[in-house]
């Protein structure tokens, strides 16, 4: 006998990768550019060149030896020691490199920090909509998803909620801002009255609160929305952080755990941290992208291509009468879906051969998520299909 519930994720993908094998399977029976697919969130643009030139002198000038042998298990240091310097300077900080693990990308960095946090039975609360992968990554390491909702429209945290739900228990917050599915940012009033209602609920309970920051999408944001930096306004805070989307980079793996050094017991977490990534396996993040991360520290990918991407999305999808949710960061956007069972709305899209996400995996009924990192050409030309669509739905 395997283990059931490593069977019951591996058998069934997420709704995502589903509907993204479909797509694959489609574009092979009626042509790549015939089929639609918003499903997946793999970056569209290319990465900066600074990342290719640095890989270029990497192979060049270092000793192979070293470029593709195994690194400290926690990352060389001279990498968490520039990206420490990094962020204290770009986000008047005060992190320290010795509280940096370098991850296989936000994935990894999520799946180590449960591990490390929670007990059996230890509850984390996640913000709906919220990414579905942090319900597996919970469960694998024993604890409990406690679900808490936005307020509409804005999809930001319902705060009372938040405080009614929160109880000993209570291990982890996890925030993602700019966020996947609804593109919202938290902003400094957002993360200072979050902050205020841990600090409010640990005094209250006598507990520790971990603060767990997703930040795939950190720099992915349009226009004028500031995304605080979390370590400055909460002690027990823990960044997740991957370069997967910052420098489009989702193959290659690469990110880190970041532990405030005002966590409670900062150093026994860290280690603790240490000691999850090593016991699932995790024996050291890719090498030569750990090396290249130094040079490319400040630099993204094109992000305007996104934001026009989204403008043109936003401005017709909304001019044909669908109800979006106007994002200032990251790349989806979140529809009403026109049917109540976003599920049967996603089916019946494809007739006109657009791929969308049903939202229920996300934790909220009755949406539908578009990625729109995809090729310009696919955004014009699914503008009439999307047009068709509700006109049908309509009729
Ligand atoms: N968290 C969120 C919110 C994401 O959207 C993703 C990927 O799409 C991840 C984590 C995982 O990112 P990575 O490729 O760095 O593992």
């Amino acid at each position: 006998m395997f283990n059931e519930d490593m069977y019951k994720i591996g058998a069934k993908g997420s709704d995502i990768r589903e509907l993204f094998e479909y797509g694959k399977r489609r574009k092979l029976e009626i042509g790549d550019d015939k089929v639609f697919d918003f499903s997946i969130g793999n970056p569209s643009v290319p990465s900066p060149s600074v990342v290719n030139e640095t890989l270029i002198d990497l192979i060049q000038n270092v000793e192979p030896t070293k470029l593709h042998g195994y690194t400290s298990a926690s990352g060389d240091n001279y990498v968490k020691s520039e990206i420490a310097n990094y962020i204290n300077n770009k986000y008047n900080a005060n992190v320290s490199k010795d509280l940096i693990y370098m991850t296989c990308g936000a994935a990894a960095s999520l799946s180590i920090t449960f591990k490390a946090l929670l007990n059996p039975n230890d509850e984390v609360i996640v913000i709906a909509p919220y990414f579905p992968e942090y319900k597996v990554f919970v469960e694998n390491a024993f604890g409990k998803i406690v679900v808490v909702n936005s307020k509409l429209p804005s999809f930001l945290p319902d705060f009372d909620d938040l405080e009614n739900k929160i109880n000993e228990n209570t291990k982890a917050v996890i925030i993602n801002s700019p966020n996947n599915p609804t593109g919202v940012v938290y902003g400094k009033d957002v993360i200072e009255e979050l902050a205020s209602v841990l600090k409010k609920k640990e005094k209250e309970l006598g507990t520790n609160i971990y603060l767990v920051s997703d930040e795939p999408y950190r720099e992915l944001v349009y226009g004028d929305a500031i995304v605080p930096f979390i370590t400055n306004y909460y002690h027990n805070s823990i960044v997740c952080y991957s370069f997967s989307k910052s420098l489009s980079l989702p193959g290659e793996r690469i990110g880190y755990i970041l532990v405030n050094s005002e966590c409670v017991e900062a150093i026994k977490l860290y280690k603790t941290i240490c000691g999850a990534g090593r016991s699932m396996g995790f024996v050291c993040a890719p090498a030569l992208f750990q090396y290249m991360v130094p040079k490319c520290l400040g630099y993204t990918s094109d992000i305007n291509v996104y934001k026009e991407n989204r403008d043109i999305l936003y401005k017709e999808l909304t001019s044909y009468g669908y109800e979006v949710v106007k994002p200032e960061g990251a790349f989806y956007l979140f529809i009403k879906s026109l049917d109540e069972d976003s599920y049967a709305f996603s089916e019946f899209a494809k007739k006109y051969e657009l791929l969308l996400v049903p939202s229920d995996s996300f934790g909220v009924k009755g949406y539908i998520r578009i990625s729109y990192c995809v090729s310009r050409k696919q955004i014009v030309d699914s503008l009439p299909s999307f047009k068709k669509l509700i006109e049908d739905y309509n009729k």
